[in-house]
């Protein structure tokens, strides 16, 4: 996360401490850089990441009320979209010694904006983001890669491109969500690169190994938590047909053709 004074070498950086909610692949993709930004990294998460935590420099907390109680200016919320809920409705909020500014990271955004702003207290800021870039293609740092967010209660302006949860749902089930079901049937079909591959097929490669490499929670949270994606499931469904029926028209013309 860039401060509120950005990277601008012209503007001193203001560092924050960071609560992580969720220490698996992707907030300790977060923490590691926000730590090399110079920010105070602190986390919290299902599993036991202590020694994880030590190596990294990030404080662990296995219990959450002394996480809460730790004066942190932002939450980081990095759970998986499928414990969100559990996630928060299990943390005792009330216990937030001070005004934070809750983030979430989920890669949908309806369901995270509905969930924070019911379980948390009035005082707390809300924004939602989405960040479009992960642990590969943000490992050399993620200035210039694209953030999508909306300030849903902010009361301190930042500087991002802005966009209404449900716009991100809608945008993210057609671009996201297709390419993951894209990257998981080619899972399902076992592809493997050749010693013949053309450039195209090169990417359907990548677009596999980029699908599997994230986790099936996630991916199923894409389809379980935004409501344009059943949507974008049957139209590949529709579309796949119709283009196999194309070609078998096709074949049945050339058959018929070639009988005459
Ligand atoms: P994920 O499988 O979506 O989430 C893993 C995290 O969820 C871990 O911290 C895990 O905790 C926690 N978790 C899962 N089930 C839980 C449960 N029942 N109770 C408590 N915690 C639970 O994988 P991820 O890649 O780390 O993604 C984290 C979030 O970032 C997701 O919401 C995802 O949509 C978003 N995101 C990911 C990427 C990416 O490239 N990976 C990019 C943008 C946004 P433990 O580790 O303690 O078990």
């Amino acid at each position: 996360m860039s401060s509120s004074s950005s990277s601008s070498s012209s503007l001193p950086l203001q560092t924050l401490k960071i609560g992580i909610v969720g220490f698996g692949t992707f907030g300790q993709f977060l923490a590691k850089t926000m730590m090399k930004q110079g920010h105070t990294t602190r986390a919290t998460s299902r599993t036991d990441y202590s020694q994880l935590c030590h190596q990294l420099d990030v404080a662990f907390f296995r219990d959450v009320i002394p996480f809460l109680e730790a004066d942190n200016d932002v939450i980081l919320i990095c759970t998986s979209i499928l414990s969100l809920s559990e996630v928060l409705n299990s943390m005792p909020l009330r216990r937030l010694k001070r005004h934070t500014l809750f983030v979430d990271v989920l890669s949908v955004k309806e369901h995270p904006r509905n969930v924070l702003l019911q379980v948390l207290p009035e005082n707390m800021d809300v924004l939602c983001t989405h960040p479009m870039f992960g642990p590969e293609s943000g490992k050399n740092g993620w200035k210039d890669l694209p953030l999508v967010y909306e300030k849903v209660r902010v009361r301190n302006e930042t500087r991002m491109v802005e966009m209404s949860c449900e716009e991100h749902d809608k945008v993210a089930a057609r671009s996201q969500f297709l390419s993951h079901s894209i990257g998981r049937i080619l899972a399902e079909m076992e592809i493997e690169s050749t010693s013949m591959n053309t450039k195209s097929f090169e990417t359907l490669v990548k677009l596999k190994e980029s699908a599997t490499n994230d986790s099936f929670d996630l991916f199923s949270g894409l389809f379980i938590h935004n409501r344009f994606a059943q949507q974008e499931l049957m139209n590949l469904e529709q579309s796949f047909e119709k283009v196999k029926q194309r070609l078998l028209k096709k074949m049945s013309e050339q058959q018929s053709l070639s009988s005459v």
